[in-house]
């Protein structure tokens, strides 16, 4: 059993999918089936990305939703694991992982979005000391192209290209993700943090002031405007940030949004899942009417990189909702953009107006490509697949894992190609 119904746009409605239909089938084997009579396929998961990553290559490739499947979400307590289906979302994945005392080390900005449609692109929250979300992943349930399943754990060969997939590996129907006692978080916001007053050292002190660090700025002045710190919440008092004054009330990250949409502040403890994400679930993350890109470098080069933005400032700033700048600790997955290096990330929220954003970006990956910049795998990006392939030196491994799994290209789109073949 299969519904089917007209294909959506993506969240943001910069992308009109190419598919005439997007399938939703009912059980495990209507997907295996609609998987192995398909010439193309791709999955959508909550579509929250910003470029055709999703997208089938035209109106007869079979997009496909997990979104009738059963929203399993089975914990093991003993274990400390959880194994969640491929349709969930973070928002019920961290509620029910809450309710059994547990917690995931680390969440994105919203919780709106998939679980596997995150970990497929390499999403990440913050802190020096906190991996991209795919990190949190055990194993991986695949239904293949030719509609057979197949499990690839922690420790398998192929493993560490099988999460940071872009969804070309075959359909994810369930992952296993790792997990640890619930705790608490107390967020506190602080603002006007000159950008002249950072060195490397002060960098490194603020970014590793709490369990979690983020920093916007508008661009329209070199200074930060907010400074978000979330801290765990042991009991400890709160650490000293001598470098921006405290907020007195709560506040959205982007300029005339109102505070009621975000995660709680003002130092109140509460749950990791309503503290980590600085978006409410049941509010619209982020602006709503917006693009995104986001480009990821050696924390090394923090400082240098923010120079070389500030360089471009004019430019960037009449475009520009709000830039935020994290960081995320390095890890062992092939397609990860944090991979193989301690990463500074730097997000920037755009007005949704595609073509005054494009030469905005072509002059940031100028300003940053003496950097490795990686960028997001789910957001605007102009860099060409030759420099791409450039920065990922297990490109080669992923192809390969690619081609074994999938030897005639039923997962690929023209964006997986254009990566993996140039
Ligand atoms: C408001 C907003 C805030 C954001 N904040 C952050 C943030 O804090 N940090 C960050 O890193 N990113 C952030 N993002 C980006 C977002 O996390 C990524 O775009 C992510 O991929 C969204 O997940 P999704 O399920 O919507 O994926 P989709 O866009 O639906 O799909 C992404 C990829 O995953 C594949 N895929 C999805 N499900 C499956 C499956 N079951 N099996 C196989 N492949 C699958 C798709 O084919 C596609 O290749 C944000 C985006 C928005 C809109």
């Amino acid at each position: 059993m299969s519904d089917t119904g007209p294909a959506p746009t993506n969240w943001a409605g910069n992308i009109a999918f190419r598919a005439d239909r997007l399938h939703r089938p009912a059980s495990l084997d209507a997907l295996r089936e609609l998987v192995a009579g398909s010439r193309q396929v791709r999955v959508l998961g909550s579509g929250h990305s910003f470029n055709r990553i999703a997208d089938t290559d035209g109106p007869d490739g079979t997009l496909l939703s997990l979104t009738a499947l059963p929203p399993s979400v089975d914990v093991d307590t003993a274990a400390r694991t959880v194994r969640v289906a491929g349709g969930v979302r973070y928002a019920e994945l961290a509620r029910r992982v809450h309710e059994q005392g547990l917690a995931l080390p680390n969440m994105a900005s919203l919780p709106h979005i998939s679980v596997s449609g995150s970990v497929a692109t390499g999403t990440h929250g913050s802190g020096n000391a906190n991996r991209s979300l795919s990190a949190a992943v055990a194993a991986v349930d695949l239904v293949t192209a030719d509609g057979a399943t197949l499990t690839l754990r922690r420790g398998d060969d192929g493993f560490d290209g099988a999460v940071v997939s872009l969804g070309a590996l075959g359909v994810v129907t369930a992952l296993t993700l790792d997990l640890e006692p619930a705790f608490e978080v107390s967020q506190r916001v602080f603002t006007e943090l000159p950008l002249p007053a950072l060195d490397f050292d002060t960098f490194e002190a603020i970014s590793s002031a709490a369990y979690s660090v983020s920093l916007f700025t508008d661009w329209r002045r070199p200074r930060f405007t907010q400074v978000w710190l979330k801290a765990r919440h042991d009991g400890t008092p709160p650490v000293d940030f001598p470098w921006a004054a405290p907020a007195s009330a709560p506040l959205h990250p982007v300029p005339g949004m109102p505070a009621e949409n975000c995660t709680p502040q003002l130092g109140v403890p509460g749950p990791w899942h309503e503290r980590l994400p600085h978006f409410r679930a049941e509010f619209t993350p982020s602006s709503g009417a917006e693009l995104q890109s986001e480009y990821l470098l050696p924390r090394a080069d923090a400082i240098a990189a923010l120079h070389a933005l500030d360089s471009a400032r004019e430019a960037i700033a009449p475009v520009l909702q709000v830039c935020e700048v994290r960081t995320v600790a390095a890890d062992s997955q092939w397609l990860s953009p944090a991979y193989g290096r301690d990463t500074v990330s730097f997000h920037f929220t755009w007005v949704p107006r595609t073509a005054e954003v494009l030469p905005v970006l072509a002059l940031i990956e100028e300003r940053l490509a003496g950097f490795g910049a990686r960028p997001h795998w789910g957001k605007v990006f102009r860099v060409p697949p030759a420099e791409l392939r450039a920065h990922y030196p297990r490109l080669g491994d992923f192809a390969a894992l690619a081609g074994k799994l999938d030897p005639a290209g039923t997962f690929r789109n023209a964006f997986v190609r254009d990566v993996l073949d140039g």
